[in-house]
């Protein structure tokens, strides 16, 4: 089909959808290139927050949703992105910078499937959430340690944290809730690839894990870095079990929180991590066919590690 051709019939196809009053913004501009064969993972830029585009051969799966003030910046990425349909939408924990898009998602995309960790919390944001997931009718299911999610096309996600006894616990730490402690954290695995990703679970969940874990199920090649590189995450004896090639840090640019820690960066740089932050490089792109893996950066060079002492 020659390409004016094509032009002409999105045209037609535009105006029909404009027609029946549906949103045509999304089929502007080259749609991206389908996965056919292999894994994607994308950390999307979403500022301060954490949002995971996986695409295997057969699923679209979103993990978080970056804060509610980076909405637009999530909805932009997704849309070019060409995402439309999200087969999984799992969220590792109700903070706002986790949960914040959702509600867009919900708006904007067909979300069949939701997984949490299934701890409440009382704001305005998780209500809303609850609310729609039970308004539109969206099967969704809580994931606990030992877990295992077919993600589609031979990817999976083992589920690692946290134990029903630990949400049961709600996170108690100092006499106060920490909703970080119960974050989902699962390993994605496909082929001899596997990446770690850990929402904002901290070093107590970090222990959790190397107790109930052997290290040959916690080995992996790419490590999402716990709480946007905090130094209450990434623990040396986590890291060193682990034994990955690099970390990949969502972090806002010039971040309140002063996210990544430079000691947390000179743990990396003693685990000799290859360290790559979206605050500089923009969205982090890492693809595989099962058996070796590329990480792309939007722009920058790779991160150095800037340990100060
Ligand atoms: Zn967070």
């Amino acid at each position: 089909m020659g390409k004016a051709l094509c032009v002409a019939l999105l045209s037609v196809f535009s105006a029909i959808l404009a027609a029946c009053g549906l949103p045509t913004d999304w089929l502007e501009g080259a749609p991206p290139p389908p996965v056919e064969n292999g894994l994607t993972v994308k950390v999307l830029a979403v500022g301060q927050g954490d949002a995971i585009l996986i695409r295997t051969p057969e699923q679209t799966i979103l993990i978080d949703t970056g804060d509610t003030s980076e909405t637009g910046r999530l909805r932009a990425a997704l849309k070019h992105e060409g995402v439309r349909r999200v087969d999984k939408l799992i969220i590792t924990h109700p903070h706002r910078d986790h949960i914040g898009g959702a509600a867009m998602v919900f708006r904007t995309c067909d979300v069949k499937e939701v997984y949490d960790n299934g701890q409440p919390t009382s704001t305005n944001v998780y209500r809303d959430y609850l609310k729609t997931i039970q308004k539109q009718k969206i099967p969704s299911r809580t994931l606990r340690d030992g877990d295992m999610l077919d993600l589609g096309g031979g990817a999976t996600l083992r589920v690692l944290s946290p134990t029903q006894e630990m949400v049961d616990e709600r996170g108690m730490q100092n006499g106060k809730v920490n909703l970080n402690l119960n974050s989902l954290v699962a390993r994605l695995e496909y082929g001899d690839f596997s990446m770690m990703l850990t929402g904002d679970a901290e070093i107590p969940s970090e222990e959790g894990i190397l107790r109930r874990h052997s290290p040959e199920t916690l080995r992996c090649k790419i490590l999402k870095a716990g709480h946007h590189g905090s130094k209450t995450a990434s623990s040396v004896d986590f890291l060193r079990i682990l034994d990955a090639d690099a970390v990949l840090i969502s972090c806002g640019e010039d971040n309140e929180y002063h996210c990544p820690h430079p000691s947390v960066l000179a743990r990396y740089e003693k685990q000799e991590l290859d360290v790559f932050r979206t605050d500089r490089n923009g969205t982090i792109t890492v693809r595989t066919d099962g058996k070796t893996y590329s990480v792309e950066t939007e722009r920058g060079e790779r991160s150095g590690v800037e340990a100060k002492s």
